[in-house]
């Protein structure tokens, strides 16, 4: 539902990206908050840090979506903007399932307020894989969801010989860059890695889109104290009893709702929660 007289009512939000993210977030600011997006042309993110790994991200998730959305307010000259950060990896909790850890962070300048906020999903087709030239590695491609999810080839072995091929989306395209670098490659193998760019990855995009959506309900929630926009869960109690010895336990009992603006806090408590917690759970019963 669109929000009448809100904070961001026609405002226009600067966003640096390449991979046409504005996709994923213009329909939840423009729903939730009236506002528009607006990319500005010629700002290459990849310099600030890519996926690949050819130009290292300086500094932590936070820090380098804060460089982007700081950047697009400076050359669009508008007061509020928008940065997006995404890491591939293994799960935090549980090795061997792949994990996407996308951020959207937003800087608002006459607020003088910034909202983080984060999604940590294994809803992502990120892999890899070494083969041959001409080995059957239809099962791989297939569990990537490719050609509508593009892929990068790479020599297996590190190589300046050749540079990485990105972007692929065609069998054809596929077969002749498992070629070249499996030539180039002192193993004679070349490597497929997902392309994890939003704009050829539609599994990406997706998530992006539900971050947007949270970010900007956020947003459109202001401060039952200042009335300043963006109020909303930062943090997670933790401490649940334990049923057997009354220890706390690293279970959630609460959420933290916290004022970007003003310290004014607020903690909801769980629901569903139950109001002790399983020894199984407790480090003190079951170490
Ligand atoms: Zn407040
Ligand atoms: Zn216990």
């Amino acid at each position: 539902m669109p929000v009448e007289n809100g904070q961001y009512q026609n405002h226009a939000v600067a966003f640096a990206t390449m991979h046409g993210k504005e996709k994923a977030v213009a329909r939840a600011f423009a729903r939730q908050l009236g506002a528009s997006i607006r990319v500005p042309a010629g700002i290459d993110t990849d310099a600030l840090g890519t996926f690949t790994g050819e130009t290292p991200r300086a500094g932590t998730m936070v820090e380098a979506a804060r460089a982007k959305a700081l950047l697009a307010m400076q050359v669009t000259g508008l007061r509020c903007g928008l940065g997006s950060e995404g890491s591939f990896g293994p799960h935090p909790h549980i090795p061997f399932i792949p994990c996407d850890t996308e951020l959207l962070l937003f800087v608002d300048k006459i607020n003088e307020i910034e909202i983080c906020e984060t999604l940590v999903t294994h809803r992502t087709n990120y892999q890899s894989c070494k083969c041959h030239a001409g080995e059957d590695i239809s099962d791989f491609v297939k569990s990537i969801k490719f050609p509508e999810h593009a892929v990068v080839v790479t020599p297996s072995a590190p190589t300046t010989k050749i540079l990485p091929v990105k972007g692929i989306n065609s069998s054809a395209d596929l077969s002749e860059a498992i070629l070249n670098a499996s030539h180039a490659s002192s193993d004679r193998a070349a490597r497929i890695v997902t392309d994890m760019r939003a704009h050829l990855n539609p599994t990406r995009m997706a998530v992006i889109r539900a971050l947007a959506n949270r970010l900007a309900r956020r947003l459109a929630t202001r401060c039952p104290q200042c009335s300043a926009p963006g109020f909303g869960v930062v943090d997670i109690d933790r401490g649940l009893p334990c049923c057997w010895c009354g220890e706390p336990t690293q279970l959630a009992i609460a959420k933290v709702f916290r004022c970007a603006k003003c310290t004014f806090e607020r903690r909801v408590k769980l629901n569903s929660a139950p109001k002790t917690a399983d020894p199984g759970s407790c480090e003190n019963c079951n170490p």
